[in-house]
């Protein structure tokens, strides 16, 4: 039998066999109209997907850190105050980001698995020294999704800029950057977008570019410098050739053919699939008698589910097993509960066949691992939520 899974990890994730195609394809020039058309689109896609007309896109060769980093060396001039929320790992890793360009940061954190506390922020912010915030809308080692809405809300209060990593959200929950005033939408191309590793995404508004205009001090990073990047995205955008570091040509190509799925989706459509499949996750998840990392079904992400291992049960023993039933998933990330718990990815071109396949290949696992539970409950309540 041939050897095939499927891949539900949290990135990378299952990609449609169009985009893979146009990774595939003989590559072209980069001032090749061609090429230029699909960079043009892709931006201009973007702003689609962001829910962000006014923004401005960036697309550069690199993974989601890279994202993070971007508008932190291109906002941060040494000695200012930044607020970082933290949901897990990635917040954590944030603070250390915006530590290295000189900032001054305060983290408010939850516990594993908790939300940040609001009031805590806010008083922070009451304080009115900070220049910007971050928050992590779902935290890819917790599966906890903070909701942007209200950072927006409370970032538009204290005028400080919000900056959203995306990447475990972007083109699968619901971001409405615009509305919302957030300043900074940013992912990565290997999950929810829908793109194989290799492109740092991201979205600013004017007053975030604004802000990085006005800056007193040089930008301390060459390749992310965003007086590089503006006039090549205004240049592709206005469909000019144009060269400032050579771009990924077949990822970008990818891009315009994942961003153009996105889109004839609809926006509204593909966040409600999302959350459909995350209910389903986390029935099937109840139903197997599994606690989950978030200590609240209603802060429990869309595109990731992060069930606790039941008793006698360890993620090396499990893991290969389902993986021998076809479905590979991840192991825990957070390192206070890193062997506690695993992790499965639902976000992208994702179906309500594979949520029922990898369901069905957890029960397979906990089966083999002596793990006593009613046998075909965890199918049963996520087919449930399907055909609700
Ligand atoms: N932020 C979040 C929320 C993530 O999930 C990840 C990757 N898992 C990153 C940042 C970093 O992205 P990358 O691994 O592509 O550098």
């Amino acid at each position: 039998m041939k050897d095939r899974t499927l891949l539900m990890i949290p990135g990378p994730i299952e990609f449609e066999p169009e985009v893979l195609s146009a990774l595939g394809a003989p590559t072209a020039s980069h001032v090749d109209p061609e090429f230029i058309e699909a960079f043009g689109k892709s931006l201009e896609r973007m702003r689609e997907v962001w829910l962000s007309p006014a923004g401005q896109p960036f697309v550069i060769a690199g993974s989601g850190t890279l994202a993070m980093d971007i508008p932190a060396a291109n906002l941060i001039e040494p000695g200012d105050n930044a607020l970082v929320l933290s949901t897990g790992y990635f917040g954590d890793r944030y603070a250390e980001i915006l530590a290295r360009y000189g900032a001054k940061v305060t983290t408010v954190s939850a516990e594993p698995g908790g939300m940040v506390d609001f009031d805590r922020i806010e008083a922070e912010l009451k304080k009115g020294s900070f220049k910007l915030l971050t928050f992590t809308h779902v935290d890819t080692s917790t599966a906890v999704r903070v909701e942007p809405e209200t950072i927006g809300k409370l970032g538009k209060k204290y005028g400080v800029l919000t900056i959203l990593d995306g990447v475990c959200s972007v083109a699968g929950e619901e971001i409405r950057q615009d509305e919302w005033g957030i300043d900074v939408v940013l992912t990565a191309s290997q999950k929810a977008v829908g793109v194989p590793p290799g492109l740092a995404l991201l979205v600013a508004g004017t007053k975030a570019i604004e802000t990085w205009k006005s800056r007193k001090t040089p930008v301390l990073n060459y390749y992310g410098d965003w007086k590089n990047w503006l006039p090549i995205m205004e240049a592709y955008e206005s469909r000019k050739p144009s060269y400032f570091a050579t771009p990924p040509v077949n990822l970008i190509f990818a891009l315009n053919v994942s961003l153009g799925h996105i889109i004839s989706e609809g926006m509204a459509a593909r966040f409600a699939r999302h959350k459909k499949i995350g209910q389903a996750c986390h029935a099937a998840i109840q139903a197997l008698g599994l606690d989950m990392v978030p200590k609240d079904i209603r802060f429990a992400a869309s595109t990731l589910s992060a069930p606790r291992y039941p008793n006698g049960v360890n993620g090396p023993d499990l893991l290969p097993k389902i993986k021998s039933a076809g479905v590979v998933l991840a192991g825990g990330l957070h390192s206070a509960i890193k062997n506690e718990y695993f992790r499965i990815g639902h976000m992208g071109a994702i179906k309500a066949g594979d949520v029922l396949a990898a369901v069905g290949a957890i029960e397979i696992g906990l089966s083999a691992c002596g793990y006593q539970f009613e046998k075909g409950a965890g199918v049963a309540a996520a087919q449930r939520i399907f055909l609700s």
